[in-house]
């Protein structure tokens, strides 16, 4: 089975995570990217947009960090900086929850 390719469940969530529907940005969740076809090391997947229906395919030949990937609407996300450590640090001191849960719900 193509999902049951190695590699193939991190690129997922990788899409899933860092890539957003070049229509109107919105998150694809893992459940709207599928896998159309593995061959000879890269992976032909397809993300419909769960919001306004726009899908396309692409191409990954890359395997993490994914450096190669297309351009589609990757997030920018910026460094972490000294300032995003500290109030880490500060919210951390004071949490007692459950920290599993807790990352659980970082999207
Ligand atoms: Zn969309």
């Amino acid at each position: 089975m193509l999902a049951e390719q190695p590699g193939t469940r991190d690129l997922i969530a990788f899409v899933a995570r860092y890539m957003t529907c070049s229509a109107c940005h919105h998150a694809y969740g893992a459940d709207d990217v599928a896998v159309d076809r593995y061959s000879a090391g890269f992976w032909i997947l397809s993300a419909t947009c769960p919001a306004c229906g726009q899908s396309r395919t692409f191409t990954a030949f890359d395997r993490p960090p994914y450096t190669q990937m297309p351009d589609m609407g990757m997030t920018n996300l910026q460094p972490l900086n000294d300032a995003d450590v500290g109030e880490w640090a500060a919210f951390l001191a004071h949490f007692d929850g459950d920290l599993i849960e807790l990352l659980g719900t970082v999207d």
